[in-house]
């Protein structure tokens, strides 16, 4: 089935650094440190598979 966007974002913890993804509604909690992430929060980035 077709993927209107095959790219996954991710947000990258703006006070631990750790990386998780994007919730549906824009936005995530940190699992690891539990910092509330927003786009104008955390850093997002897109993750691929040409990552390495
Ligand atoms: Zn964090």
């Amino acid at each position: 089935m077709p993927k209107p966007d095959n790219a996954q974002k991710m947000y990258k913890c703006a006070r631990c650094g750790h990386m998780f993804p994007v919730g549906p509604d824009g936005r995530a909690t940190c699992p690891k440190c539990g910092h509330d992430c927003s786009p104008s929060k955390c850093q997002v980035v897109g993750a691929s598979n040409e990552d390495y």
